[in-house]
C-alpha cells in the first residue's frame, strides 16, 4: 500500500483517493493527494518480485 505522496512526501490518509488494479503483473495503486492536489499512479509490480511467491 502506498502511504506516501510521491510527489511532496505527504501522508495519505483517508481524505486520500486511493485505488489498486492489475495491469498483468504489475500492480498500479492510483493515488490522489490532498496536501498537492497530486493524481499519480505507481507501479508497484516488478519490486514485489524481490519476495518470495508464496
Ligand atoms: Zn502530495
Amino acid at each position: 500500500m502506498v502511504n506516501f505522496c510521491p510527489s511532496c512526501g505527504a501522508r495519505l490518509g483517508e481524505a486520500a483517493f486511493v485505488q489498486e488494479y492489475w495491469v498483468a503483473q504489475d500492480r498500479h495503486v492510483v493515488c490522489w493527494c490532498p496536501e498537492c492536489s497530486v493524481m499519480c499512479t505507481v507501479v508497484l509490480g516488478r519490486i514485489v518480485g524481490t519476495e518470495p511467491e508464496h
